[in-house]
């Protein structure tokens, strides 16, 4: 049997102390950058909502990402046709045509809702201020030109991502910022119109209607980015397919009973 000598057993307690040392000073650390998270950007605090989250039965939630983009006014356009109200994450854009697509989204009725300035995983999911501030910027973007303060939104990627710098730092960011009153939305339908290929319409509307009927409430993911150019006839062969087998169609609220892939951790 091998003995083990003090000597060694003091070596084993050094290391030991050390680990221990290192662990509370990284712990210290987060909490240190977690209490500044806190006290940082005042202003992005919004009332949560006081009515019980639900979501209507056979009720379609169409959700585009993304925009706005060449292809909003169609996508707006189809919605219209149809008098069907959808929900748009928007990212930031501060020319003169994006602006006027802002107000178009809140003129015509649709819920206008926060994606992240940048959209860029590596900047925003950095630290839990990067996605304060990145969200911040994007938030004051749509209330300037809008009047709107949103109050709900989507995470790039999702709520579960494995594209995140740190599990840990998305983490604290979804705490944080649901802390401060925002909701965020996942999906539970995909269209699959973010792909590098541009699928034809029928393709995207059959990969909806397939997984809508599956699921109670379908929350559907489609995007609004330049190339996903068949995503408007795509929408007006759901919105068709769905009206005809009794659907309704809504906006998202946070009065919407949100589909989450992952817990708030509150
Ligand atoms: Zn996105």
């Amino acid at each position: 049997m091998k003995v083990i000598t003090k000597k060694v057993w003091i070596r084993y307690a050094a290391a030991l102390a050390l680990a221990a040392a290192l662990w509370g000073s990284l712990a210290w650390q987060r909490q240190a950058v977690l209490t500044e998270a806190r006290e940082s950007h005042p202003n992005l605090y919004v009332e949560p909502s006081n009515s019980v989250n639900t979501m209507a039965e056979k009720t379609v939630y169409l959700t585009y990402d993304d925009g706005p983009s060449k292809n909003t006014p169609r996508i707006l356009d189809v919605l219209k046709k149809h008098g069907v109200k959808a929900t748009f994450f928007v990212i930031g854009k501060e020319d003169e045509e994006s602006l006027a697509l802002y107000r178009r989204i809140v003129e015509e009725g649709h819920t206008i809702a926060v994606h992240t300035y940048s959209h860029k995983y590596h900047e925003i999911y950095r630290s839990v201020d990067a996605y304060l501030e990145d969200f911040e910027k994007v938030e004051n973007l749509i209330y300037n030109t809008t009047g709107v303060h949103p109050k709900i939104f989507r995470f790039p990627g999702g709520s579960v991502n494995s594209l995140v710098p740190s599990k840990q730092v998305h983490k604290d960011i979804i705490r944080e910022i649901t802390r401060r009153g925002y909701v965020f939305y996942d999906w539970n339908v995909v269209s699959g119109d973010d792909t590098a290929t541009v699928y034809p319409a029928q393709t995207l509307a059959d990969n909806v209607l397939k997984a809508a009927g599956r699921v109670k409430s379908p929350v559907v993911l489609f995007h609004d980015a330049p190339l996903c150019r068949t995503t408007p006839d795509a929408t007006d062969i759901v919105i068709q397919r769905l009206l005809e087998q009794g659907y309704a169609f809504a906006a998202l609220s946070e009065d919407t009973q949100p589909i989450q892939f992952t817990s708030t951790g509150n």
